[in-house]
């Protein structure tokens, strides 16, 4: 009897690329923490925009800059809706999770001083770590690290007492990309709070695995990509606080973010253009609107169940596997594994996997201190998405015991 359901079969059919063979062998698609396949109504909705409606935005008086500006801006609400925030003004387009993190560094970071202190965690991916060094760099900023456990979960009592007055932003990833574990991320924010600390959420991986929603969060921000949730790179999501938002000062100065420039003085737009300068991605913000579309037309909460019950199935049958080690063994943790075997490389065991159709992800996952941590050069990671099925799974340990037989 087949151990996918029905459901996932529908699921898959939206995906063309699912169907494609990788080195004569069916492909068996695994790399989903890095990016997500994209269903077939988005790649329309990109050929359809090019085809039928290219024009610029917000600019135009003419029918095809007024229908494109509508379509983005829709994209727009249509986000906001998605992740619960209460106003569209608070949804600024970016290129991904690296660019509103490094919006929020540079533009927040202003309001800050010398001596003020970020804490990020010791599971951060580079673009959560890197923008708040060369931040402290150039103003004197001190960046603070919360420790992490053996089993990849926060240290919380670590945290508490690291917080304090001069506590101004916690920033930290909703779930780990390399580990998977999920963050505690209301507590955190909560305890943030309490020193008047501000919380930004790196949703990079959450926000494919489950519904957001920041108002009841209460985070500042929040950022994530809009390819990790079935849309196209280049295209990414920052959700701030109205207020805070206001009182910061522009990222990136140029058109579209300014009310009236004069060589004496500049006066900038209103909130979310103050933080879009230049031509955005029309056609990604308009197209990671159609992903949204996608993730609401079919059952979420059945996708994510089943998501969760092939980590399980994956987990289960890797740890019958002699010297394998599974990196994040956190209670709460969602739809990726990481682990080594024995002594042998990554990279090795990732080559001999592709060449049987499977793609995974070999080595540091931009987590280089996290691996410093647990002193390995990396980890093969298999990252699941809501079109994985278990038989999939038995696919890749069929694979993966092929590759350890030819590299012992
Ligand atoms: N944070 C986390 C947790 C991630 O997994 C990633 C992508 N791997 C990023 C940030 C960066 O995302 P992007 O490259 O899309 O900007």
């Amino acid at each position: 009897m087949s151990q996918t359901p029905e459901y996932i079969e529908g699921i898959r059919a939206h995906f063309p690329l699912l169907k494609t063979k990788v080195n004569g062998k069916p492909l068996v698609y695994f790399d989903n923490a890095a990016t997500t396949q994209k269903p077939q109504r988005v790649i329309d909705r990109i050929s359809e925009y090019y085809s039928g409606q290219n024009a610029n935005i917000h600019r135009g008086v003419h029918h095809l800059s007024q229908i494109a500006t509508q379509d983005y801006e829709n994209a727009r609400i249509r986000v906001k809706n998605y992740i619960g925030a209460s106003r569209e003004n608070e949804i600024v387009f970016t290129k991904g999770t690296t660019d509103g993190i490094n919006l929020i560094a540079s533009s927040l970071g202003e309001l800050m001083t010398k001596g003020d202190e970020v804490l990020i965690s010791a599971m951060e991916h580079h673009s959560n770590i890197v923008p708040w060094q060369l931040l402290a760099e150039r103003t004197g900023i001190v960046l603070k690290i919360i420790p992490i456990h053996q089993d990849g979960t926060l240290n919380m009592a670590c945290f508490e007492d690291m917080l304090n007055e001069k506590t101004k932003l916690v920033s930290i990833t909703h779930i780990s990309n390399t580990l998977g574990t999920i963050n505690p991320i209301k507590s955190i924010i909560d305890l943030a709070h309490k020193v008047g600390a501000k919380v930004l959420i790196d949703g990079a991986q959450s926000i494919q695995h489950g519904q957001i929603n920041v108002s009841e969060l209460k985070c500042d921000f929040f950022v994530f990509s809009g390819h990790k949730i079935f849309g196209p790179t280049g295209i990414g999501v920052l959700y701030g606080k109205e207020s805070l938002l206001d009182a910061m000062p522009p990222y990136q100065g140029g058109g579209d973010m300014i009310k009236r420039v004069s060589f004496e003085k500049t006066s900038f737009n209103e909130l979310p253009f103050k933080f879009e300068a230049g031509t955005p991605n029309i056609v990604g913000g308009i197209a990671l609107g159609t992903a949204i579309e996608f993730l609401e037309s079919i059952d979420t909460n059945q996708a994510f169940a089943y998501e969760k019950e092939v980590l399980n199935y994956a987990e289960k049958a890797l740890l019958q596997i002699e010297n394998l080690k599974i990196y994040g063994t956190a209670a709460l943790k969602t739809s990726l594994v990481s682990f080594n075997v024995g002594k042998i490389h990554p990279f090795d065991i990732g080559t001999l996997l592709d060449k049987q159709g499977i793609a995974v992800r070999t080595g540091h996952h931009c987590t280089q201190p996290l691996m410093d941590f647990y002193q390995i050069p990396g980890t093969i990671r298999a990252s699941f998405s809501i079109y994985n099925s278990k038989e999939e799974v038995d696919s890749f340990i069929i694979a993966l015991k092929k590759a350890l037989n030819a590299l012992s």
